[in-house]
């Protein structure tokens, strides 16, 4: 069977789905065909896949495709039926893509798709990446702020230390709160699951009360505020968040557009020198102000909107995301052919779409 890994065509995209390391992990019977440069901005040459017993070639005709960002209209069209590819796919908002996919007959698996059950968790590309983005964040909120993360005692007087808010403690806001916490800041989180308030404080952070509190899904997802819930949740942060110095957002809802948690109202009232940065920007953003993909001054405050987090980072974003895709492999390939299991509920769960089977 050959694994075909294209270099990713998409703007700002410089991850890359396979990295080298992972080749040796497939198994016998795995042929890997990476399209030349693929792993370029992501720091791995065509001659560390040679090297890793990949060939360079053109991906598109192998029976399994593996690629990060949803393929384009053109290289849709090069799949053909039956072929399985493997990507984030974005099926709960991009109702066109996976439509084109289901149209060429495409066995396609969502990497947002994966169940959230400890047996998937090493193909749980999602966790992987908001990871990265976690701990990027806090690295830009440290950046950005013209004052320092930790107390500093000098010789020239005692320097406070920053006081950092993070809004959603999923995966990433934990990470951003670890991060800033290694940081030496004096950090504060919330989220509306109540299971994650010990998680909150078991990483040396105060939990912050707003006396709201929503559901969990199934999946342990959140699930969306009530309007009443929402306008209380806003009211009560407007109060808090003008003693913060940096707020992380982080709050979503899959397949909804961003919760709005920090208001235009909200950002006028805090200091000048504050930074928000909101990793909710890609789904419109839990600033009010926030510009997706921009860096904004408002008023004083840093506004940073920046998308696709985890592509700064391609390296280690790249290992991560390839073991993720090498853990799934493994479940869709038995001695070295395709072999799709649809009574296994990840194989089931994550794919989008699939080939019509005839009935025999
Ligand atoms: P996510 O990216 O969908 O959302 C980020 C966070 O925003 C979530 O914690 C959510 O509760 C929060 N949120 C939503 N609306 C909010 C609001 N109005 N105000 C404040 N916070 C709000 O979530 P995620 O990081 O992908 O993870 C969600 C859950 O899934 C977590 O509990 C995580 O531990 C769990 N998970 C389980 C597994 C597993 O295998 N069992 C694997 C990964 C993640």
């Amino acid at each position: 069977m050959r694994l075909g890994i294209p270099k990713e065509s998409a703007s700002g995209e410089h991850r890359v789905a396979l990295v080298p390391e992972t080749i040796g992990r497939l198994g016998e019977g795995v042929d890997v065909v990476v399209e030349p440069g693929a792993g370029d901005a992501a720091s791995f040459s065509d001659e560390a896949y040679r090297e890793a017993g990949a060939s360079i070639g053109d991906p598109w005709s192998a029976e399994v495709v593996a690629k990060v960002a949803p393929p384009s209209a053109e290289e849709a069209a090069r799949l053909h039926e039956g072929q399985v590819l493997i990507a984030f796919l974005q099926p709960l908002t991009d109702a066109e893509g996976i439509e084109r996919l289901s149209r060429a007959g495409v066995h396609a698996f969502a990497l947002e798709s994966v169940p959230r059950i400890t047996r998937a968790q090493p193909m749980d590309a999602l966790s992987s990446q908001a990871t990265v983005s976690g701990y990027k964040a806090a690295l830009i909120a440290a950046d950005r702020l013209p004052r320092f993360f930790p107390m500093l005692m000098t010789a020239a007087g005692t320097i406070p230390p920053a006081k950092v808010l993070v809004l959603g403690a999923g995966v990433a806001g934990l990470q951003a709160i670890a991060t800033a916490r290694r940081l030496g800041a004096v950090v504060s989180g919330f989220d509306v699951r109540p299971a994650v308030r010990e998680q909150v404080e078991s990483l040396g952070a105060t939990f912050l009360d707003l006396g709201v509190q929503g559901e969990e899904t199934e999946g342990g997802y959140a699930r969306e505020l009530t309007p009443e819930q929402r306008a209380a949740q806003q009211a009560e942060l407007q109060a808090r968040i003008p003693q913060f110095d940096a707020v992380i957002t982080t709050a979503a809802i899959p397949g909804r557009p961003a919760p709005t948690l920090v208001t235009a109202e909200a950002v006028r009232a805090m200091r000048p020198g504050s930074v928000i940065v909101d990793l909710a920007a890609e789904t419109g953003g839990n600033c009010e102000l926030t510009e997706p993909g921009q860096e904004i001054d408002a008023g004083g405050v840093t506004i940073v909107g920046t998308t696709n987090v985890p592509s700064t980072m391609p390296t280690h974003a790249s290992q991560l995301l390839s073991r993720n895709v090498a853990s799934l492999l493994g479940l869709l390939v038995a001695d070295g052919n395709v072999a799709l299991d649809w009574d296994d509920e990840v194989v089931a769960g994550t794919c989008v779409t699939r080939k019509a089977e005839v009935p025999a």
